[in-house]
């Protein structure tokens, strides 16, 4: 039997377009390394404007420009061979929770686009992602860790540098820098 694995998609496959619609919001141009923290939580800041930001990324398709991070795709589909792949991410907007339909539409015709090996049957959309149990999980957001899986990865990313890695083994978490990590980490743990 194949073991589990659990995989987001923001930052962890993909940059999603999230920071152009953020620049084109605010008239801004700022980078992913500009932030120490979460995007919205750092530029947009009350709680209003981030409804109010959400209310313009409902007119646009996050998934347009979104980047797939090198290897991702390739690493992957070899995975799939040998692993049981769901792919696991959050779909419901702040503040627009009952009008994030769209959200799930362009993020899951980007994942049938882009990704042919990926189940359709496979792919879950929550926001509460410990409630499952896995052999292996991989996520940018250490709160989505905390579920009952054996082997918790942390995919690297520009909001999550400041855990120190005292942190992540005290949570059981390996942090992950790229998908050739990834692929060797998880191929030798067959
Ligand atoms: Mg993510």
């Amino acid at each position: 039997m194949k073991k589990t694995l659990l995989v987001d998609l923001d930052y962890v496959i993909c940059e999603p377009g999230l920071l152009k619609i953020l620049n084109d919001f605010c008239g801004t141009n700022y980078k992913d390394d500009d932030f120490e923290d979460y995007i919205i939580d750092d530029v947009i800041g009350p709680q209003e404007k981030i409804q109010e930001f959400y209310e313009y990324y409902l007119t646009q398709d996050g998934y347009a420009d979104a980047v797939i991070f090198e290897n991702a795709k390739e690493v992957l589909e070899k995975l799939s061979e040998y692993y049981d792949i769901h792919l696991c991410s959050a779909c419901v907007m702040y503040g627009v929770e009952r009008r994030s339909a769209k959200l799930f539409k362009d993020k899951f015709e980007f994942l049938m686009r882009e990704f042919p090996f990926l189940d359709p049957e496979k792919i879950i959309f929550t926001n509460t992602k410990n409630i499952f149990k896995a052999d292996v999980q991989i996520d940018d957001r250490l709160q989505n860790l905390m579920g009952d899986v054996k082997l918790k990865l942390l995919f690297d990313a520009y909001h999550n540098r400041k855990i120190t890695d005292d942190e992540l083994s005290k949570n059981n978490v390996i942090r992950v820098k790229n998908w050739k990590e990834i692929e060797k980490l998880l191929l030798e743990n067959i």
